[in-house]
């Protein structure tokens, strides 16, 4: 199997894994406390913990704390509902191709919503405008379908001038690109080589947060349940590696999709060529049955348009968004290029899906 779908997950590194290991421990362990307990077993998985946290610290800037979370969708909504601005029945502005993490959690609060315009590249309007009363604008870094960078410093800089708070959700940016500032910043360690199940939310000092899940206090009151130290562990090695090797694994994305646009000259580029994240490539061709590509080329795992959306059937929202048509849309894949790809894969997954799209007569 060639996996080119790294936009919805990523393979776990073995040194995340490795480090995970030891926080899996049986009965004949000391490494299965409850790193809430008093006793030395808690303490140990407790410390455990705050290894990990200083090191998913470091993909953020200075100044704000790390709450550990089950998901980023998870940490999207304890920033979003359990901000004082929403709470207090501010306005919120949102772009108009944020994941349904932000997205679906913003038309669910009563607060009045405002969504910013993006272009036909797949940038949000930096200058875009909201009206007066919006006190928290949220705007993702890397967008997860078509991996376009957004001007998320501009719109954070708008946003303090305007007394409103900002989140970034920066799920496709952590580990590949420096995090830009915000007052809250989500990421999920499963997008950076780490395990699933864990998520977290990077608060700047001085925001209050009311949580959302109540019981035993933990992460500071604003997230309680019991962590996994397993999974905080591997996530905390995933962010280390991938802060150590930041230059190293984006030369590969970049040297990767250099020469995936020659090997897919007939297709076009959705998204902006140069403000994008090199490890995704979002193409379309003129005609191209996708669903039938995608049960043809079995050997390869890549995604027709966004992962989450591609059960429902329904052509992409942020295709549409950036202006392309039903049939334009429907011909779209997207292949997710990541650390562990080889220049062999590309190739091999290019000449199968070439194949399969002569034999549809494209
Ligand atoms: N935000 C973006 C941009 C994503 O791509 C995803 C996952 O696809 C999420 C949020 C949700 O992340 P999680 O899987 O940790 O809930």
């Amino acid at each position: 199997m060639i996996y080119l779908d790294h936009q919805a997950t990523t393979p776990l590194a073995p040194e995340a894994r490795e480090a995970m290991l030891r926080w899996l421990g049986g009965p004949d362990s000391t490494t299965f406390g409850n790193p809430h307990s008093p006793h030395r077993l808690g303490r140990q998985a407790e410390a455990a913990v705050e290894v990990a946290r200083e090191r998913v610290a470091a993909l953020f800037p200075a100044g704000g704390r790390v709450i550990f979370t089950g998901s980023a969708t998870e940490a999207l909504n304890l920033a979003l509902r359990g901000c004082a601005p929403v709470r207090a029945g501010m306005g919120v502005a949102i772009s108009g191709i944020e994941h349904a993490a932000v997205e679906e959690t913003a038309r669910s609060l009563p607060n009045p919503l405002t969504i910013l315009s993006v272009d036909g590249d797949g940038l949000v309007d930096a200058e875009g405008e909201w009206p007066a009363g919006t006190g928290l604008v949220s705007v993702m870094q890397v967008n997860n379908e078509i991996g376009t960078i957004q001007p998320v410093d501009r719109l954070y800089e708008r946003a303090r001038a305007a007394g409103a708070l900002f989140v970034c959700d920066a799920v496709q940016a952590a580990g590949k690109l420096p995090i830009a500032a915000a007052d809250m910043i989500a990421i999920s360690a499963h997008k950076f080589y780490g395990p699933k199940g864990i998520g977290a939310l990077w608060v700047r000092e001085g925001v209050e947060l009311t949580p959302l899940l109540t019981g035993g206090g933990q992460e500071g009151g604003c997230r309680s349940g019991t962590l996994s130290p397993a999974l905080c562990a591997g996530m905390g090695v995933a962010a280390e590696l991938a802060l150590s090797r930041m230059a190293k694994d984006a030369a590969h994305t970049d040297r990767l999709f250099a020469r995936a646009l020659d090997l897919f000259a007939g297709w076009t580029l959705n998204g902006s060529a140069t403000q994008r994240y090199t490890g995704n490539l979002n193409l379309r061709r003129q005609g191209v049955d996708v669903a039938r590509l995608m049960s043809d080329v079995r050997q390869v795992a890549f995604s027709a348009g966004s992962a989450c959306a591609s059960d429902s059937g329904k052509p992409s929202r942020v295709l549409a968004v950036i202006g392309l048509s039903a049939a334009e849309a429907k011909g779209s894949i997207r292949l997710g290029l990541g650390r562990y790809t080889a220049d062999a894969d590309l190739e091999q997954a290019a000449s199968l899906l070439e194949t399969a799209v002569a034999a549809q007569g494209r």
